[in-house]
């Protein structure tokens, strides 16, 4: 299955990936872990990225479409991938599109979260991971048993730099300002299939299944 995750900041994407991840056995490759990945370790690309990555404006389009079409040649993609953050812009959509062409590949859907307003708000200053095994936590949603630390391996909660609300915010408007525009362009390719991301992750997962199939 090669499918997109397309959604505003705090829509669940990352949260439904790593169930997905495990029900179709294909990797979910995420651009923003990369991108923080790179920060922590300080990693040329890392250098370029973190500027924009901290203040919540988009990487250039010329650093992330490289990185991911580099990505999607690794032998682990070969039976498909599960793109989430990525394409952010119409230009990076067009850029899949050349190269799912060249491949003589296509996407089988593109999973847009349905959501808006203050909720992404509430859920992204909630947003804790864990700085060991990269466990993602809600303060309110989905508390760890104990407060600050891991259930999965006793690390360390923390809170992305970019989930302030002030940052929060601006990655909204960042959202509708350049990401919003793919839902009309995969609304015109017949991929996209939209899903009511406002309910609980269980029922969403279910949804999303019950479209795509076993
Ligand atoms: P995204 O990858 O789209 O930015 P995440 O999956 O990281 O979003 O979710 C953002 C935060 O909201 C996380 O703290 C997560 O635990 C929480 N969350 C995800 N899905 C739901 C949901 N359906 N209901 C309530 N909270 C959720
Ligand atoms: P979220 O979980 O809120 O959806 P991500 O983890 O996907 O956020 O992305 C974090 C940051 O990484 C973005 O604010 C942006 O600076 C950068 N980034 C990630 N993916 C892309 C992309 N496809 N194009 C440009 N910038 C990106
Ligand atoms: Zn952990």
């Amino acid at each position: 299955m090669r499918a997109v995750l397309l959604g505003p900041p705090g829509a669940g994407k990352g949260t439904q990936a790593v169930k997905l991840v495990e029900k179709y056995g294909v990797p979910q490759i995420s651009t923003g872990d990369i991108f923080r990945a790179n920060i922590k370790e300080g990693t040329e690309l890392g250098k370029k990225a973190q500027e924009y990555t901290n203040s919540g404006r988009l990487v250039p389009d010329e650093l992330v479409v490289e990185l991911v079409k580099d990505r999607l040649m690794q032998d682990d993609c070969k039976n498909g991938y599960l793109l989430d953050g990525f394409p952010r812009t119409i230009f990076q959509a067009e850029e899949l599109d050349k190269f799912l062409a060249e491949q003589g590949q296509k996407l089988d859907a593109v999973i847009n979260f349905d959501i808006e307003g203050e909720v992404l708000i509430e859920r992204l200053t909630g947003r804790r991971l864990c700085k060991d095994c990269g466990a993602s936590y809600h303060i309110k949603f989905s508390p760890p048993k104990k407060e600050g630390v891991c259930d999965r391996c006793g690390g360390a909660l923390e809170q992305r730099k970019d989930d302030t609300r002030e940052t929060a915010t601006d990655r909204l408007k960042v959202y509708e300002e350049s990401t919003a525009p793919l839902i009309g362009y995969y609304s015109k390719t017949g991929a996209l299939k939209n899903f009511d991301a406002d309910q609980d992750k269980d029922v969403v997962f279910a949804e999303i299944v019950a479209e795509i199939g076993e």
